[in-house]
């Protein structure tokens, strides 16, 4: 009876261990692949590229600063079940490293979807020296690429759905081409003088660079350190001297450093205003217009255009 009870049992508990069951079930709209993202961008887009196939829980929510977030055990728990975890990388999630580096270790399949990009295509930061600026999904050409990796990497993982993928990957690359060029038609009603955009820190330099805005961010392409005095002042010195109509806030960063320089500003006799709240680093809540990549995008471009647009005095 003994000896029955153990045969019936082994399978069980040692079941989890043989090689046929580390394969995994056929992926299907009823068995989606599980995917684990960091950054709500990255979080919309595995959505976009990956369609029915995939059930993707992202950490990273609404309003959250990915240089400073920190996983819990539910997260790392989550990211141990998962068929495929995608980060950003380029230290954009600053305090995640050694877990990423952990679950490489233990053969998880995990990916950054700015690997692979050339170091040529990206921004090197002026203030961290030896560091790339990890924002790429300001720059077109960069998001695209991450597109077509996040294609491939799915592709790869769920070789029955690969062509979908693929054809999912070029159609999104082709949409954020179709919105950047819009982008850009918006943003040219901003006269020449004022084409200088101040934010919270630096997560716009691609998009300055897209769309030929001057950027300055009050705090660097990390919030990890946040601004000394000198830098309010260096700061309001600027947007006095040159005045430039509008400082903008982050929808994931305190607005006390930028509502600090526009105080420096006002203290030197120019009226500047806050032109209202950028998504930075993180989507908008749900039900927002900014919930989506594409709605992060215009909605950014319209804060911006009526920040810039409007004349001090009216202020
Ligand atoms: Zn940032």
């Amino acid at each position: 009876m003994f000896h029955r009870l153990l045969i019936v049992l082994l399978p069980l508990l040692f079941g989890c261990v043989t090689p046929e069951s580390n394969e995994r079930a056929p992926v299907s709209t009823a068995n989606p692949l599980k995917v684990v993202s960091t950054t709500s961008m990255i979080t919309d887009l595995v959505q976009q590229v990956g369609g029915e196939w995939v059930a993707v829980h992202g950490l990273m929510g609404p309003g959250v600063d990915p240089h400073l977030f920190q996983a819990s055990e539910g997260d790392v728990s989550a990211m141990s079940r998962a068929d495929v975890i995608l980060y950003n990388g380029l230290h954009l999630e600053g305090k995640m490293g050694a877990i990423f580096e952990q679950m490489h270790e233990r053969g998880r399949n995990v990916h950054a979807v700015a690997g692979g990009i050339a170091s040529n295509d990206l921004l090197v930061s002026e203030r961290y020296s030896g560091s790339f600026d990890p924002h790429i999904w300001f720059d077109p050409g960069l998001w695209q690429q991450a597109a077509y990796r996040v294609g491939e990497i799915l592709a790869t993982t769920d070789s029955l759905h690969a062509g979908a993928y693929r054809a999912r990957a070029a159609s999104y690359a082709d949409s954020v081409a179709a919105l950047f060029e819009q982008a850009y038609i918006d943003l040219s009603v901003i006269p020449e003088n004022n084409r200088v955009l101040i934010t919270s820190h630096d997560a716009f330099g691609y998009f300055g660079r897209a769309f030929d805005l001057e950027v300055h961010g009050l705090q660097g392409i990390s919030t990890a350190l946040e601004a000394g005095t000198s830098g309010i002042r260096d700061l309001a010195e600027f947007v006095a001297e040159n005045q430039i109509p509008a400082l903008f806030l982050e929808s994931s960063i305190s607005p006390r450093g930028i509502e600090a320089v526009k105080e420096a500003v006002m203290a030197r006799g120019f009226n500047v205003s806050i032109g209202g709240t950028l998504y930075g680093d993180a989507l908008g809540g749900p039900g927002s217009p900014a919930e989506t990549y594409r709605g992060m995008l215009k909605t950014n471009v319209e804060t911006i255009v009526r920040g810039l647009t409007r004349r001090p005095e009216q202020s």
